[in-house]
Order: structure tokens, then C-alpha cells, then sequence
């Protein structure tokens, strides 16, 4: 008897997310390269990017590096330890200026982030662009607290001219045009939001370097979210508007919940097109948002005048289920089965995108198929299955109109589409348009 002790898929992405989860991670700093780092022992070609603090991208300015050793509140009177960053990373407001000072309790307060709607969470909070300093613990651990007592909080933290790190990973096809993909790593401890995008993005990569022949270029990138994208955007905004035909953000995709889509700003770009045919016909129930619910990196890719065609097909959307920015964002939250359901569902797209193309057909008139045996080859159920299918397609192929056109047309999926392209090239029934 043999035992299949491999792992499967969505088994391996979240062992990855396990080896990056407890890294602190930020915008700027040690955490963004230790997880770059470990990306590239996979993708030996991941190029780890740098741009010194105070440079200028577009409208904004590449913040300090930000180094964090320790951090705690402790009770004065008792040198009890409320909260200690070294049991989770995320007791510190993310980017917290250093402090170290005796306060009241009324002082204590006001640097204080907890959640009394969700009383053993302990929230994610940042301060990137106003200098301050503070503490997040949940609301059960806050109770505690003594209004009586003072308190020393002390958090040993540093900001310094360095630079912000992205990664770039490129994998080159037989065309210059591109699939683009983008990613953010400067969450720590969570996981939905947003360690399932990075790990995402790593086996999809994977999956990209193993197709038999690749028509796009791959271009994946590891940034921190919005200064990340805006710098990236500065430095290669040409390239990305001449070569990317799909772009997607990739976040919140490994709970167990519904598929949600979130469109570009012009709605029905190429990305969007694949990604609603594939959720119409391969998911089924999926949550749809407006742009106006926007709230990633897609607010930078389809600004006006940058206008890539980037939308988002993710898990449960960012702000709208009860874990989101907390610690309950964790690795029992996301699970094997979820991630693997969304390695699923674009690797599914990929394959849609490199085989979408303008067909016509080779006849003037319906092809004779009883001629060409293809009643018999093809399907025992007559014009009523395969066969109507591959007609109904054919009638299509004008020259004029794509693969997920059609798709959309006939009301099927357009990856279930490719068996009756393949069958119809193999008939000589279509050629395809350049
Ligand atoms: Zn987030």
C-alpha cells in the first residue's frame, strides 16, 4: 500500500505563509527584505529593488527606515508587563516613533488602539506619515489596566535615511506584451491581508515558469502598498502602459469565503473581461464591488492618466469581514482549501489569457462536419453537446471578436472553451487573426 504523503497545493502556500507570518514587517526595513529574501531562495531571479529614503516619486517622498527592537508597557507599581511586542508584532502601531517615559493613565489612553466589538483582537494599526507613538492591544487585556497606576512605555524604534525595498520578478515570453500581477509586503502578522497575495504570487509564478510555451511576459512585483506602487509606477510607467494587457492586485485570497471582484476604473478592460466570465462560469457565487470600493493599489494603477487595465478577483474584501486588520486575520483564518481554491481560479485565467485570441473561420458557409467525421470523433451526444457548442463558436469567429467575447456571447466559460478551440484548430475549422 502506498501513502501520498505530498502535499498538496494549497497545503504548500500555506506552509510559505507560516515561514513569513511572524515577520515584522513595515514599509520600510529589515521584515520587507528578510521576506524578499525568502522569495528569492524560491525564484532565484526575484530582483530585490532599492530607492533611497527621500526620493521623489511622482507626488510623494520615500519615507525613513523604520527599525523596531523592542516594545512594552509595563505597570509601575508592580513591573507587571501589560503588552511586549516580542509576543505579537502587532502590539506596536506600525512605524511607532520611539518613546520611553513614566504616564498616567489618562496620558496611557490617548496612545492606546484596542477593539471593543472584538474583545481578544488585537488591531493593526499604522502611522506612516504623522510621527507618533502607540500601542494596540485588545480590549480584554485594556480592562485590565488600573486607572490608578502609572505606566512606562517603552518602545525602542528607529527612523533613518535607508531605502524602500520592492521586488521584481520578470518571466520573459514569447511576446513583450504582459500579465502583470502586483502584491504588497509590508503587513506584518496578518494573513488574508495580506500574506495570501505574496505567497499567491509565488506559486503563480511557478505555475507561469512551467507552461509549455508562454505567449505573455510575466511581470510580478513584491512592493509596499501605495508608496510602493507609486514609486514603482514613477520609475516604469511607459513600459507598463505600452506592454501590460491584464493586470491584477493580488490580496485577500486565502479565507474560506466567497469569491468577491472589484473592477478597474474603466470596467471593462481585458482583465475585468476574463475575470467575470471565469466567475460567472467557473465560481458561480461571488460578491461584486464598485470601484468606488476600491481601497489597494489598484487607487495608483488606474488613476487617470495611468489607466492599466488592473482590477481585483480576491477572497473576502479588505474592510468587509470582521478579522480584517487584526490579529484574527491568522493562519487558522486563512486556510489551505482557500488559497488553493484561488490558485484555482487564476491559474484557470492565465491559461484564458494566453489562449485568447481573434479566430475566423476557414468556410463560406457551415463547415461540412459529418464529412470530417467530427459528429462521430468528437461527441456521442450529437449537435445537442460538444458539437452545437463548437457551431455556436464557429458562427463567432468574425475575425472581430476575442475568445472571452465569445464565451460571453454563448453564456460558457471561456476556459471551458479552449477543448472546442482545440478541436476546431485541429480541423482547420478556424486560423487566427493577428
Ligand atoms: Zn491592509
Amino acid at each position: 500500500m502506498s501513502i501520498n504523503t505530498k502535499k498538496s497545493i494549497g497545503q504548500q502556500m500555506h506552509s510559505l505563509m507560516e515561514e513569513l507570518f511572524p515577520i515584522t514587517r513595515s514599509i520600510t526595513g529589515e521584515g520587507v527584505r528578510n521576506t524578499l529574501k525568502r522569495l528569492k531562495e524560491i525564484h532565484p531571479n526575484l530582483e530585490i529593488k532599492e530607492i533611497p529614503s527621500g526620493s521623489r516619486c511622482f507626488d510623494w517622498i520615500v519615507p525613513k527606515e523604520w527599525k523596531i527592537e523592542e516594545a512594552f508597557i509595563e505597570e509601575v507599581e508592580t513591573s507587571k508587563r501589560i503588552v511586549d511586542f516580542k509576543n505579537n508584532n502587532l502590539h506596536v502601531v506600525n512605524y511607532s516613533v520611539g518613546v520611553d517615559k513614566i504616564v498616567d493613565f489618562e496620558e496611557l489612553k490617548k496612545h492606546l488602539h484596542y477593539r471593543e466589538d472584538l474583545p481578544d483582537a488585537i488591531p493593526y494599526v499604522t502611522s506612516y506619515y504623522k510621527p507618533y507613538w502607540g500601542f494596540c492591544l485588545s480590549y480584554n487585556q485594556f480592562k485590565e489596566l488600573n486607572p490608578k497606576s502609572r505606566y512606562r512605555v517603552y518602545i525602542k524604534a528607529e527612523h533613518f535615511d535607508g531605502v524602500l525595498n520592492y521586488g521584481e520578478l520578470i518571466i520573459p515570453g514569447a511576446s513583450e506584451k504582459e500579465i502583470f500581477f502586483s502584491t504588497y509586503i509590508c503587513h506584518p502578522s496578518l494573513a488574508n491581508d495580506n500574506l495570501s497575495g505574496p505567497v499567491l504570487a509565488t506559486f503563480l509564478a511557478k505555475f507561469v515558469k512551467n507552461l509549455p510555451k508562454r505567449r505573455y511576459t510575466y511581470r510580478f512585483i513584491f512592493i509596499p502598498e501605495t508608496i510602493g506602487s507609486i514609486c514603482y509606477l514613477s520609475k516604469n510607467l511607459e513600459t507598463l502602459k505600452r506592454n501590460v494587457v491584464a493586470g491584477f492586485v493580488l490580496t485577500c485570497l486565502g479565507d474560506e469565503g466567497d469569491f468577491s471582484y472589484l473592477p478597474s476604473r474603466q470596467g471593462n478592460t481585458l482583465a475585468d473581461r476574463v475575470a467575470l466570465n471565469l466567475l460567472n462560469h467557473e465560481v458561480g457565487k461571488f460578491k461584486r464591488y464598485s470601484y468606488l470600493d476600491r481601497g489597494s493599489d489598484e487607487r495608483q494603477y488606474c488613476w487617470p492618466g495611468v489607466d492599466l487595465p488592473v482590477c481585483l478577483v480576491m477572497k473576502s474584501k479588505f474592510g468587509e469581514y470582521k478579522e480584517y486588520h487584526t490579529s484574527l486575520d491568522n493562519l487558522e483564518f486563512v486556510t489551505p482549501k482557500g488559497l488553493e481554491e484561488s490558485y484555482n481560479f487564476y491559474t484557470k485565467l492565465i491559461e484564458v489569457l494566453e489562449n485568447n485570441r481573434t479566430y475566423k473561420v476557414t468556410t463560406l458557409g457551415e463547415p461540412q462536419l459529418g464529412r470530417r467525421n467530427l459528429y462521430h470523433s468528437i461527441s456521442h451526444l450529437g449537435r445537442s453537446g460538444f458539437t452545437k457548442l463548437l457551431v455556436d463558436f464557429l458562427v463567432y469567429c468574425d475575425g472581430e471578436r476575442d475568445l472571452v467575447e465569445i464565451a460571453d456571447i454563448l453564456g460558457v466559460s471561456a476556459y471551458r472553451l479552449l477543448e472546442v478551440v482545440k478541436v476546431a484548430k485541429k480541423y482547420q475549422l478556424i486560423e487566427e487573426v493577428s
